[in-house]
């Protein structure tokens, strides 16, 4: 606590006395309403934390898990832009429809779910790319189990592919890759699992567990392999889920249509139903009907699946947690508590910059007040002396962020053309640093240093090292590998340019 506000133990410790404590040593316990008081006493701000009281909050997991029954797997297509995500999208939402005796409509409300001959189900996503993902994840809703990840075989591993195997990866959720565009004639999937698999995915023929499959989004082959792929990695991860109980789920949409106020929700724990009462962020509904993804009203929705919920008081916003509420009172006192406390929230980074505003006024202004005092005693002028120091000062104060680069080459001569190309790219702002440059590949060295330095390294004209970007990426070193100085030069330009602070 004395560290919590900031305090030094002894003063801490002379505090307590006081108050009264007599045993005031480390192995005191103190509860809250005395820690209240002692910080109090020190002149904080005391807030109790009433959430237990007020809040509604998930249960607790499950004791036992593998008793429960299985879940669909949620999945997330994810891939470089043109490699086919829509296409495959498309696909799959008319297989959901073709399965099911839906007249072929089917409404985007974020997600829709496809059944399988053998009766299993997959859900999928529908909206494609990183962005979601990234801002559920912000969020901290990990709503995806498997990621498919769809590489063109006409334009294998680019970069948004590898910032997909990225996401992935961070996120700890396995992939499938899906090799599109299989019928085309400029296919190569050999050079796609290659460049797969140097960019970190195992895949399976090499001896990894990630499974690929060729398939085109176009004709539809080795679509329903991706399917069965999808099923059976769901079986092996074996996602399980309470279908009764307090609901839990995720708004993965929200818009306003006809009926009000709709949001789509992942349930991902009990059975939501018509009439429930559901809190997300500082929103709450009492739900009327549940519509599913070919517009149909349905009684029910369980673990995996998505469901568009209307009635809501205020728009949700997609990444929220739901969770349901016993009765309107309830939801209602716990969205007051959470506006409370995002409006406190609010206030205190508000008063925060406020406060450092003032702060740096009346640092300038003593600062200015110093100036002048001392110009005059020179005889000078003192308007003109603060003019002239408050320019000497933003020119000292203007620190240039530096992007170090660790170069090596195959030979002298290209690891000098490198150097030249690289030094000096930026501006006053943002400029390259070469801490090293050397020919040879690149070795474990090369990665620990520019792992110490948070530099990047500069592979030019040599072999691509499997091993060694490996290691690199264990180390979260990024190693920029050309054989063309221009696209090189481009590369170290780009990640300059993504180190510009921004622009208010
Ligand atoms: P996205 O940007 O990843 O969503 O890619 P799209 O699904 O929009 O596809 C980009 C382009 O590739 C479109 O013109 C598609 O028609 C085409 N395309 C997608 N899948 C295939 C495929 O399997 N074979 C062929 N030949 N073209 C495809």
């Amino acid at each position: 606590l004395s560290t919590r506000l900031n305090v030094p133990l002894k003063r801490f410790e002379r505090q307590l006395q006081e108050m009264g404590f007599e045993e005031t040593n480390g192995d005191l316990i103190l509860n809250a309403e005395n820690a209240g008081l002692i910080a109090q006493e020190l002149g904080y701000e005391v807030i109790v934390d009433r959430s237990d009281e007020l809040d509604i909050k998930p249960r607790p997991p499950a004791e036992d898990s593998s008793i429960l029954p299985q879940r669909p797997p949620v999945v997330t297509i994810m891939g470089h832009v043109d490699h086919g995500k829509t296409t495959l999208l498309d696909w799959l939402r008319k297989s959901s429809i073709v399965d099911s005796e839906h007249g072929g409509i089917t409404q985007h409300i974020g997600a829709f779910s496809v059944t399988m001959p053998s009766g299993k189900v997959i859900t999928f996503l529908d909206t494609p790319g990183h962005a979601a993902f990234l801002s559920m994840r912000e969020r901290g809703a990990n709503v995806t189990d498997i990621v498919i990840l769809v590489v063109a075989a006409d334009d294998s591993v680019k970069p948004q592919t590898i910032e997909a195997i990225k996401h992935a990866k961070a996120a700890e959720v396995p992939i499938i890759v899906a090799i599109n565009k299989c019928d085309k004639d400029g296919a190569n999937i050999e050079k796609v699992k290659n460049d797969l698999s140097v960019n970190g995915v195992d895949i399976e023929d090499f001896g990894g567990e990630t499974q690929v499959v060729c398939v085109s989004g176009k004709s539809g082959m080795g679509m329903e392999d991706l399917e069965e792929a999808t099923v059976t990695l769901g079986e092996l991860l074996d996602h399980r889920a309470e279908p009764d109980g307090q609901v839990e789920g995720w708004v993965l949409e929200a818009t306003t249509k006809k009926r009000g106020r709709v949001a789509t929700m992942l349930v991902t724990r009990g059975t939501l139903r018509p009439g429930d009462i559901i809190v997300a962020g500082r929103t709450w509904t009492r739900i009327k009907t549940l519509v599913n993804e070919h517009g149909e009203e349905v009684h029910c929705a369980s673990p995996g699946q998505p469901v568009e919920v209307d009635g809501w008081r205020d728009q949700p916003e997609a990444g929220e947690a739901c969770l349901q509420a016993d009765t309107e009172d309830r939801a209602k006192r716990a969205v007051d508590y959470r506006i409370e406390k995002y409006q406190r929230i609010q206030q205190a980074i508000d008063m925060e910059a406020i406060n450092k505003t003032r702060r740096l006024q009346r640092e300038k202004e003593e600062r200015e007040a110093a100036i002048r005092a001392t110009a005059i005693e020179a005889g000078e002028d003192p308007e003109e002396a603060v003019i002239k120091a408050n320019r000497e000062l933003e020119r000292n104060t203007q620190t240039t962020i530096e992007v170090p680069l660790i170069i090596k080459g195959d030979v002298d001569g290209s690891v000098e053309a490198c150097v030249e190309a690289l030094q000096g790219i930026g501006n006053s702002e943002v400029k390259t640093r070469i801490i090293r440059a050397s020919f040879g590949e690149v070795s474990e060295f090369d990665i620990d240093h520019a792992a110490a330095s948070g530099a990047y390294v500069v592979s030019f004209n040599l072999p691509k090292d499997p091993q060694m970007f490996q290691y690199a990426r264990q180390r979260g070193v990024n190693i920029l590998a050309h054989n063309i100085i221009y696209r090189l030069a481009d590369e170290v330009k780009e990640k300059v340019q993504d180190r510009l602070p921004p622009r208010i």
